[in-house]
């Protein structure tokens, strides 16, 4: 089958380009590994996001929340399925792009239309190739949990173990259990308070000193609070370097957050371990078809102008255009201006229906290019 555009990814992104290629009547194709929304699905549940309602809708269509707060996870994923309905979209969910292929084209007149890529995918019933002009790489940059490593980036022992749990779905599994929280940023944070009210025995461990200063405001003085009055156990300075089935062994840290060479270890009894220490891109797809990738977060090369990488043809789009993120600079509100970009060099219109946020933004160097 051949397409003029492909795009990879029904994150909120995606499906915003989806609707600005509808618009402009450019015949595109959307695949998913997943089902749409996939990030998000993976989100705690109840969880509540960071940014405000405004700055995560998409395609203008309004994100109501029943007590105008931020939305849920779930309030998130119902709004991205209507937007699915309210445009009528064509999403091949749970067909994995495996293998980018670009075909050889000379800048000759008679090959301006002619297909730049062979896509490789996988679904269910086998795999299918589709040749297209364009593909637009939507992919987020959260493909798996950071691991957790000694100095000498082998896996901490035990960290594979069944109770350890590097994604968080709810607290009650933790009810009346010893539990260990590894990290000390907003998830890990989050889930220390979630877990405790629920009734879990609350340590956390954190290789920096304090609880990170960019902690949300909200939940900082919260978690802050719990560990003076010794409601959360708090291991500052402190990494894990052994998990058994009933104890985590935490060794201490430098000032930097690295293990301190022969520094003390404790030994902490845990029933369950939580490693929340972020999230890695994986770029594999992206070099194999010859993107660059630049700096220690692998972060694809592009034009920031139209968002195409080195690859012609070949774009980026919101959260994957940042690579593995260190500190999350690239989000979903900064991610819709790449839309605006991306449609004006592929169907040379603007988008109709998109986040206001993305013309306000368009001025700006997408922040991702700064790290
Ligand atoms: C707990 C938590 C809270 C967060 N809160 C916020 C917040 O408040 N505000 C905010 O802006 N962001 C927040 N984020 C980050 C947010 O999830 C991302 O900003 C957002 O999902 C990025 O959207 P995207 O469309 O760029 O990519 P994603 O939503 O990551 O979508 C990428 C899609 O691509 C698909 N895909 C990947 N590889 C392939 C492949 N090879 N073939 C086919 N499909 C593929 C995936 O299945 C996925 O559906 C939070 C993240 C977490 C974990």
């Amino acid at each position: 089958m051949q397409t003029d555009t492909i795009i990879i990814g029904a994150g909120p992104i995606g499906l915003e380009l989806a609707v600005a290629f509808r618009d402009a009547s450019c015949p595109y194709l959307q695949l998913d590994a997943q089902q749409l929304g996939h990030t998000i699905s993976w989100f705690p549940r109840q969880a509540q996001f960071f940014s405000s309602p405004e700055r995560i809708a998409i395609c203008g269509v309004p994100l109501r929340t029943v007590d105008q707060s931020k939305a849920t996870r779930e309030e998130y994923l119902t709004y991205l399925a209507g937007v699915v309905q309210q445009f009528d979209l064509a999403i091949r969910v749970y067909e994995r792009v495996e293998h980018i292929e670009p075909l050889h084209v000379d800048g000759s007149a008679s090959q301006t239309q002619s297909p730049r890529f062979r896509v490789h995918t996988q679904r269910a019933d086998g795999k299918h190739q589709y040749t297209c002009r364009n593909i637009v790489a939507a992919i987020g940059d959260m493909h798996h949990p950071r691991r957790l490593v000694l100095a000498d980036r082998t896996d901490v022992p035990g960290s594979q173990l069944p109770h350890v749990h590097s994604y968080f779905d709810e607290p009650h599994p933790y009810l009346n259990c010893q539990l260990m929280i590894v990290g000390g940023r907003n998830s890990a944070v989050e889930a220390a308070i979630r877990c405790y009210r629920c009734g879990a025995k609350v340590s956390l461990s954190y290789r920096r000193k304090q609880i990170d200063p960019t902690v949300k405001y909200w939940l900082r003085p919260e978690i802050e609070w719990l560990i003076k009055t010794g409601e959360i156990t708090f291991f500052p300075n402190t990494l894990p370097v052994n998990i058994s089935t009933t104890h985590v062994t935490l060794a201490a840290t430098s000032d930097e957050g690295t293990l301190a060479v022969d520094g003390a270890q404790q030994v902490i009894p845990a029933d369950f371990v939580l490693p929340l220490i972020g999230y890695q891109m994986d770029p594999t797809l992206l070099a194999a078809a010859g993107v660059r990738l630049i700096g220690e977060n692998r972060r694809p090369s592009y034009d920031t102008d139209t968002m195409e990488t080195n690859v012609p043809g070949l774009y980026v789009a919101g959260t994957a255009a940042a690579g593995s993120q260190t500190q999350y600079r690239l989000f979903i509100e900064n991610g819709h201006s790449h839309v605006v970009r991306i449609a004006r060099a592929i169907t040379g219109k603007d988008p109709i229906h998109v986040n206001p946020l993305a013309y306000r933004r368009l001025h700006e160097t997408p922040l991702a290019q700064e790290t």
